[in-house]
């Protein structure tokens, strides 16, 4: 019924604090309750399979929106959408990338998939086959809520994934709760060391940014970059400063 909507939150490049990607999250604006949260009916929509629906819908107009961007000029790299776990064990979602991206015309290296740790986790070697085929249609993978799924260590190293995206749970009790900050040195670390880029999710303090900045972190977003919006109102040539701890 056309009731939903994708919204858009930035994602920052820490050291430039340039915007440099986005996130596509949907929404429902539903006409009595108004805007519903993804948290309240993704969940639904995984249970009664209109899930696949959703996701390649929202798939779409991530890319067709980052066609729009490229062409007006602005200096973007990546989109990010999520691909839920129903979709992730299945056949189809080679298919639906490999034609939503023929559509639109889009730079495969500018679309990228989030998967959920625990997505991977649930079958790591259909994962596996379904990683490398993704990656030759040339976009890139990106392994969301990481620090939340118990992972194996030995299966991550052999995923074809360019990005571990931290858990909000862990950026939430930075810099001062020392388990939280042990974690997330831990996890920048274990990423540089395969190679891979690290984007902390949830930042909502300054000094939140400071440590991951100080520790290595490469790419960061939460409110207190910006909050997920309607894409006109994407704010390109905001670059807050993280002052230093
Ligand atoms: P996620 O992919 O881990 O997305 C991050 C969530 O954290 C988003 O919630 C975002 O709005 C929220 N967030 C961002 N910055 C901050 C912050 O600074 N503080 C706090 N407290 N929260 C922050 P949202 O949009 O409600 O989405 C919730 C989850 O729903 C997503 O978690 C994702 O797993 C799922 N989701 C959203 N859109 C889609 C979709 O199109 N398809 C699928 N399959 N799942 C989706
Ligand atoms: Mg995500
Ligand atoms: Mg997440």
């Amino acid at each position: 019924q056309n009731e939903l909507l994708v919204y858009y939150q930035p994602v920052h490049d820490l050291k430039t604090c340039r915007l440099i990607g986005v996130e596509a999250l949907v929404r429902w604006e539903h006409p009595q309750r108004g805007l519903v949260s993804p948290a309240q009916f993704i969940p639904i929509a995984e249970r009664t399979g209109l899930i696949a629906q959703i996701d390649a819908w929202v798939m779409r107009q991530a890319c067709e929106q980052m066609c729009q961007w490229l062409r007006a000029g602005v200096a973007l790299s990546f989109v990010a959408v999520n691909v839920s776990s129903r979709l992730f064990a299945g056949r189809e979602l080679y298919q639906q990338v490999a034609q939503v991206l023929r559509e639109t015309g889009l730079d495969p290296a500018c679309l990228e998939l989030e998967v959920t740790e625990s997505a991977v986790m649930e079958d790591p070697e259909v994962a596996l086959e379904q990683m490398h085929r993704l990656r030759e249609l040339g976009v890139q993978l990106a392994i969301d809520d990481f620090g939340t799924g118990y992972s194996s260590l030995l299966r991550l190293k052999r995923l074809p994934v360019q990005k571990l995206k931290i858990d909000q749970g862990f950026v939430a009790g930075l810099p001062c709760d020392e388990d939280d900050a042990a974690i997330v040195r831990v996890i920048i670390a274990l990423a540089q060391s395969m190679g891979m880029q690290v984007q902390a999710e949830g930042i909502e303090q300054v000094e939140q940014a400071a440590f991951l900045l100080e520790h290595g972190g490469h790419l960061g977003q939460g409110y207190w970059f910006g909050r997920p919006v309607p894409a006109m109102l994407l704010d390109w040539a905001r670059t807050p400063v993280i002052s230093p701890r």
